[in-house]
């Protein structure tokens, strides 16, 4: 499992970048990539996403 990126929702502000604490998070070519081998679902970008571009298959944006 990795985090989705829904780019249509996407306004580029690279924040996601970086709060993700693993490095999994880059901005590449004009858009959000993720890199799933590093990424541990831990919802923390989802979570932070003004846009809610970010999802966590199975977790709550919200507590
Ligand atoms: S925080 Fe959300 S809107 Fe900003 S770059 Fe990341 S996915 Fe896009
Ligand atoms: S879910 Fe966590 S580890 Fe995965 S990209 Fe988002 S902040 Fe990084």
């Amino acid at each position: 499992m990795t985090v989705k990126i829904d780019r249509e929702l996407c306004i580029r502000c690279t924040g996601c970048v970086a709060v993700c604490p693993v490095g999994a998070l880059d901005y590449q070519g004009n858009r959000i990539v993720v890199d799933p081998k590093k990424c541990t679902d831990c919802n923390i970008c989802a979570k932070f996403c003004p846009m809610h571009a970010l999802s966590v298959p199975g977790k709550p944006i919200k507590d």
